[in-house]
C-alpha cells in the first residue's frame, strides 16, 4: 500500500505517542451526567483545557521539536525554533521548547497586547516585536529561517504537527473503546484530522464530525471549491477557529478530506450558549472553540441519541471579559 501524501498514520500516531509521553498532559475523558441525560446519549468531554499551556497544540509542538531533536540532533536546534501566533500555538512553542530545552522566538506585531507578550516571555522564549501586522511578523519568522538557520513549527500544515494531535484520538478509544463518534472543532485541521486518522485507523466504524464558525470556515469552503481558498477572518467568540489553511497547504486539507464524515456550522449565539452551559453545569470555564461541539448538537439538533460520543474540549484561552460578553450573548 502507498503512504498517504498527507503522511498521517496511525504508526506515525504511535510514533508522536511513544515521543510526547511524560511531556504534555494525558488529559481525562470524563462522561457528563447532564449532558448524557439532556441528549439521551453517552456524552464524554476530552478535557484538553486541562493542558499545562491551556490548550492540546502541546501535543503537536512537543511532538515535532521532539522529532527533529532525534532526527538531526540538540545541535541542528540550538539556533532555535520560530513561530508567529500570539494565541494557542505560540504558548505551546514557547512550552515545548522550554521543556525539550531548546532556545524559542515568537515574533508579535506591535499591536499585540503586553500581556499576551508576557504571557509568552513568563514560558521562557524571546518575544521579537516587529511591524504593524501579523504579516510583518510572519517575515520576521522567514527571515529567521531563512538567514539564522532557524526551525519553523506551523500550527497545523505538517504531518508531525496532525500526528501529535492525533494522540488524542488513541486516548479516546482506551478509554472508551466502544466510542460511536467524536465531534471535533475544524480550523487548520491539525487537530481534526490527527483524531480522525487515529480512531478510524483502529476502530473502522468511528463517525468522525467537525464543526466550524458560521463566517471564515477556511476548511470548509477550501474541501467544496476541492482546492485551498482564502477567506475573509472575522472577529467571533471562537477565535482559536479563525484563519486561512493555506494556499500551498501539504498535509491537512488531504487528511480532513479523507477522514472527515460530516460538518456543520455554529453561530455566535450556540458558541455562547454552549460556552455558559460548560461553566454551569459542568464547572469548566473554556474558550469558544472549545464549546462547540456542544453548540453544534444544541443548534443543529444533530442525532446522537444512544450514541457514546466524545466532544474535544479544546482549549481554556478565555479571559473575563470574553466571558462577560458571552454570557450577555447567551442571555444569562
Ligand atoms: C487551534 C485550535 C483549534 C483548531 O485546531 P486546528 O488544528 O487548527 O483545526 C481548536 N481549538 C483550540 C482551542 C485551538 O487552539
Amino acid at each position: 500500500m502507498n503512504p498517504p501524501s498527507h503522511g498521517v498514520t496511525l504508526a506515525s500516531i504511535y510514533e508522536a505517542r511513544a515521543r510526547i509521553q511524560g511531556q504534555v498532559a494525558r488529559t481525562p475523558l470524563v462522561r457528563s451526567l447532564t449532558l448524557s441525560e439532556r441528549f439521551d446519549a453517552e456524552v464524554y468531554l476530552k478535557l484538553e483545557n486541562q493542558q499545562p499551556s491551556g490548550a492540546f497544540k502541546l501535543r503537536g509542538a512537543t511532538n515535532m521539536i521532539a522529532a527533529l531533536m532525534d532526527r538531526d540532533g540538540l545541535e541542528a536546534l540550538q539556533r532555535g525554533v520560530t513561530t508567529a501566533s500570539t494565541g494557542n500555538h505560540g504558548r505551546a512553542v514557547a512550552f515545548a521548547a522550554a521543556r525539550l530545552g531548546v532556545p524559542a522566538v515568537v515574533c508579535l506585531s506591535e499591536l499585540v497586547p503586553a500581556n499576551k507578550a508576557h504571557a509568552i516571555e513568563a514560558l521562557g522564549a524571546e518575544v521579537r516585536r516587529v511591524g504593524r501586522s501579523q504579516d510583518e511578523a510572519f517575515q520576521e519568522v522567514a527571515r529567521l529561517v531563512n538567514e539564522q538557520g532557524m526551525t519553523l513549527v506551523p500550527p497545523f500544515d505538517d504531518p508531525l504537527i496532525a500526528s501529535g494531535q492525533g494522540t488524542i484520538g488513541v486516548e479516546l478509544l482506551e478509554d472508551q473503546p466502544a466510542l460511536d463518534r467524536v465531534i471535533v472543532g475544524l480550523s487548520g485541521g491539525g487537530l481534526l484530522g490527527g483524531i480522525g486518522a487515529a480512531v478510524k485507523g483502529i476502530r473502522r466504524g468511528v463517525q468522525v464530525t467537525g464543526v466550524s464558525l458560521s463566517q471564515g470556515a477556511a476548511m470548509w469552503e477550501s474541501l467544496q471549491a476541492g482546492q485551498p481558498v482564502d477567506v475573509e477572518e472575522v472577529a467571533s467568540l471562537g477565535d482559536s477557529l479563525g484563519g486561512g489553511i493555506g494556499l500551498d497547504n501539504v498535509c491537512t486539507f488531504a487528511l480532513v478530506r479523507e477522514v472527515m464524515d460530516d460538518h456543520v456550522q455554529v453561530s455566535e449565539g450556540a458558541i455562547a450558549r454552549a460556552m455558559v452551559d460548560l461553566l454551569q453545569h459542568e464547572k469548566i470555564l473554556v474558550e469558544g472553540a472549545a464549546a462547540v461541539g456542544l453548540a453544534a448538537i444544541d443548534e443543529h439538533g444533530l442525532d446522537i441519541r444512544g450514541q457514546k460520543v466524545a466532544l474535544i474540549v479544546s482549549g481554556n484561552g478565555v479571559d473575563l471579559a470574553t466571558f462577560d460578553r458571552a454570557r450577555s450573548l447567551a442571555g444569562r
